[in-house]
């Protein structure tokens, strides 16, 4: 028998949610309460919230409040792709011959570099860090997806090693032997130390903006920044039709991290709507000085990727490309732009579109999904 939520309310004399008053957060983070279980009411849509939210069940789907997560989500699922599906004989012959100039190969390794070890920091913090404290069951499928994207682009990194002969050990440590990366690695992991505490909570003003922090960290300055150069270098090589089959799997991971930016932003600007009090100046003052020294380590990384240039890039021209892309991320989030720089890179907007980021490469989308047929053999 299912009661009505006034049956039950006048049956159990609990409060107008319907819900036996949970200890705080308890059906959704195990750890908190330890004791975990199954809310008697149904839940009401409106009483969904992306975080703090104490009266719904995070087990339970459905009925969805935020359309965005679950299409964010179906996107995903529709671009499923493994890095093993590129094949890598062309560059394989590309990288033993001498087409490639000493710089070229620099920044062909820098960014092998810091992507792969970039991937699992940002896996990590979804599972470790965001998951926990998301309390609706629509964004936590779609960081269910999201997090195994992620595996699949540490995954591609490893391939490209295997596939090259390159030194795995080189490639894996770079994050904690060259500095330009370290810096970019230990700025976000800096972010995500409070949010790791056992103890961490949003329930807080302060808390929640830690945590809007993290989001901001991630999804706007890791994979919607610091991300884009390596793009913008990778890609340009594979229009000079060098190493095209990183450049596939770049391609393959800029498709995923389009996504995984727009979520973000929908996270990001749903939160400040649910809670405006936290979208202080004060706050806002801070994600700028965020952003601001983000481009500077995002600078230093190009200097040092691309220390004499190579053909059709310079470092400076990464200065004003992170700039640019800065002030596109600060606008999406209700900031307003910083430096007001052009795009110096104007093919990879034609690439990427940053307008409508959502329906980039939706043309080609169908051809991926054949990898998903179900073979018994
Ligand atoms: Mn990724
Ligand atoms: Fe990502």
């Amino acid at each position: 028998m299912v009661l009505a939520g006034d049956q039950l309310r006048a049956r159990t004399g609990q409060g107008p949610s319907g819900h036996r008053r949970p200890v705080r957060g308890i059906s959704f983070q195990v750890r908190r309460g330890g004791d975990w279980s199954v809310p008697q009411a149904r839940i009401r849509v409106e009483d969904k919230r992306l975080i703090n939210c104490e009266s719904v069940d995070v087990n339970q789907l459905m009925p969805l409040k935020y359309r965005w997560a679950w299409e964010h989500y179906l996107n995903g699922c529709a671009n499923n792709w493994l890095p093993s599906e590129v094949p890598m004989g062309p560059d394989i012959a590309t990288w033993r011959s001498d087409r490639l100039t000493a710089a070229e190969r620099l920044l062909i390794m820098r960014n092998l570099g810091f992507f792969a070890t970039a991937e699992s920091l940002v896996a990590n913090n979804i599972i470790l860090a965001i998951f926990r404290h998301v309390t609706n069951a629509e964004c936590r499928q779609y960081l269910l997806r999201q997090a195994f994207e992620e595996a699949v682009h540490t995954h591609a990194f490893h391939y490209i090693v295997e596939s090259l002969g390159l030194d795995e050990g080189e490639v894996f440590n770079m994050y904690r032997e060259i500095p330009a990366i370290t810096a970019k690695d230990e700025f976000e992991m800096a972010i995500t130390t409070d949010v790791l505490r056992p103890s961490f909570s949003t329930e807080t003003c302060a808390g929640a903006q830690r945590l809007l922090e993290d989001l901001i960290g991630y999804y706007v300055i890791m994979e919607g920044l610091f991300f884009y150069s390596g793009f913008a270098m990778i890609l340009s090589l594979h229009r000079r039709n060098l190493m095209t089959g990183i450049g596939e799997q770049f391609q393959y991971i800029l498709r995923d991290e389009t996504i995984h930016l727009n979520f973000g932003i929908d996270l990001i600007n749903g939160i400040k709507e649910e809670q405006p009090a936290l979208w202080t100046p004060d706050f806002q003052g801070h994600v700028r000085d965020l952003m601001r020294h983000a481009v500077d380590l995002e600078i230093a990384y190009a200097r040092d990727a691309l220390p004499e240039g190579v053909l059709g890039l310079r470092a400076d021209m990464f200065q004003q490309y992170a700039q640019h892309i800065a002030d596109r991320r600060l606008e999406r989030i209700g900031l307003r732009a910083e430096y007001g720089a052009g795009n110096p890179f104007p093919w990879m907007s034609e690439t990427i579109d940053l307008g409508k980021e959502k329906n980039f490469f939706e043309s080609r989308v169908t051809e991926y999904r054949s990898a998903a047929d179900l073979r018994w053999d």
